[in-house]
């Protein structure tokens, strides 16, 4: 079982870089590595690796001055030297890796299981060993590696000429441009669980922790905005407990409650959960509000946006709010968050209005998080026009209101809505309400709000 994996768990499972005890007869080219360094303990210190590769009639001499972004030691250089050939010789050519130094060797052969299990922590130059590795299960024949046999002439013979290339590598100048990154695709990533020590686990399980720390806070952040604005707004002080209650309100469409759920957990993806390490600078990016240039909030998006969208919805919103008889406040995200709470009273029809309300308040909401939607996520250059903006919200409350119409039916038994709550709810905002009867949820003809399409 592995897990803390950032998704790049290795995906082609091969058997890798193998010690050679047994060595297969069929391998034809041996590769011989000898690294040198120099003033290790100094600021120029440095190190170079001879590669010799011996095939059936020929034998070629490279030789590499380690880069000092790989490492500037010895095992860097015998490290850097396995790198270039495993990239360097055909991908469908089984190789011998020799060698003489026994830790390298042991390294990638013994030890490196556990280093991956471990994710590399505390090890020495990491960086290139997880270059070698991801090399080395790119090919599609196996590796071998060993250590040199002391009592095999030709095998000393070698490595002597391996390492009087490398003494010649530290003459050269370091190799410029970028090491080839590591493909994700081949890297072992996150940890087995079995192979964790205590301390690692629980270093990682802290992480988390920490992750549903922040998270934690985010949500209490936007619960204590919602306290604020019933307080400022209606001089209600709800718990915790009755905020979300209101956002499970059961006159909310099921889409509408998934929005409100999502907004108070700070669950999308807007502003800063952009800006974290290892997403892309174009992602990174999306954290701004590309009119305002300032940090993207829900809040900006919902009530400060100068983009076409909110401004027109909230005035929009005001006008049926105000033909139902009540003054329009300007609303801030706790008044959205809480719209499932207060009760209004001014027309002996608290039911009615207030169920109004919270329609009118998280619809208009909703619509203005998908018009930012479709900008932002569709790099749309061009924004919606005013029109188009008020069209969209005319057409989004007509639907809502014969949604009403159509959950009076009785085929939705108890859940079915009584008429007069449907009347009572849109009661003072119908288009030409003077003229239409009584009650009118019974005929076949169209009811609209009462704002007309621009
Ligand atoms: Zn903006």
């Amino acid at each position: 079982m592995r897990i803390f994996t950032d998704g790049s768990a290795i995906k082609i499972p091969v058997e890798v870089i193998q010690r050679g005890t047994t060595q297969p007869d069929e391998v034809a080219t041996t590769i011989t590595i000898a690294a040198t360094e120099e003033r290790q303990r100094e600021e120029e210190a440095s190190s170079a690796v001879g590669v010799i590769i011996d095939q059936r009639h020929q034998s070629d001499a490279l030789e590499f001055k380690t880069p000092r972004r790989v490492g500037t030691d010895r095992q860097a250089a015998e490290l850097f030297g396995i790198l270039k050939v495993i990239e360097s010789t055909d991908q469908n050519q089984a190789i011998k890796i020799e060698l003489a130094s026994k830790d390298t060797v042991d390294l990638l052969s013994n030890k490196i299981q556990d280093v991956e299990d471990k994710g590399y922590l505390g090890i020495k130059n990491a960086d290139i060993i997880k270059k070698v590795m991801t090399g080395a299960r790119k090919r599609k024949r196996k590796t071998f590696i060993r250590i040199i046999d002391e009592e095999n002439q030709e095998a000393q013979r070698r490595r002597q000429k391996a390492l009087e290339s490398a003494k010649r590598g530290l003459k050269k100048g370091e190799e410029m441009g970028p090491e080839n990154q590591d493909d994700p695709r081949y890297r072992q990533s996150g940890m087995k669980l079995a192979s964790m020590t205590q301390s690692l686990a629980y270093k990682m399980i802290r992480a988390q922790k920490m992750k549903n720390y922040q998270r934690q806070n985010r949500t209490n952040l936007n619960l204590a905005k919602a306290k604020a604005s019933m307080k400022t707004t209606h001089h209600k002080n709800p718990t915790d407990k009755e905020i979300w209650k209101g956002i499970r309100s059961k006159d909310f469409s099921r889409a509408v409650r998934y929005f409100l759920m999502m907004t108070t957990h700070d669950g999308y993806m807007v502003g800063s959960n952009w800006e974290r390490p290892g997403y892309k600078p174009e992602l990174q990016a999306r954290a701004r509000c590309r009119k305002c240039q300032i940090t993207e909030t829900m809040e900006h998006i919902l009530t400060e946006c100068q983009c076409t969208g909110q401004e027109v919805i909230w005035n929009q919103a005001k006008m049926l709010w105000e033909m139902k008889g009540y003054q329009w406040k300007k609303l801030d995200l706790g008044d959205i968050l809480t719209c499932a709470l207060p009760r209004f009273k001014k027309n002996r029809n608290t039911v009615g209005d207030s169920r109004f309300y919270r329609i009118l308040i998280s619809e208009s909401a909703r619509l203005i998080w998908m018009i930012r939607n479709d900008r932002v996520i569709n790099e749309r250059t061009d924004e919606a026009t005013d029109k188009e903006v008020q069209n969209k919200w005319v057409e989004l409350m007509n639907r809502r209101l014969t949604l009403d119409r159509d959950m009076m039916h009785q085929k939705f038994e108890k859940k079915a809505l009584s008429t007069k709550l449907v009347l009572s709810t849109w009661k003072s905002v119908l288009l030409n309400e003077e003229t239409i009867d009584e009650d009118w949820t019974k005929k076949n003809s169209e009811v609209l709000v009462g704002i007309a399409p621009a």
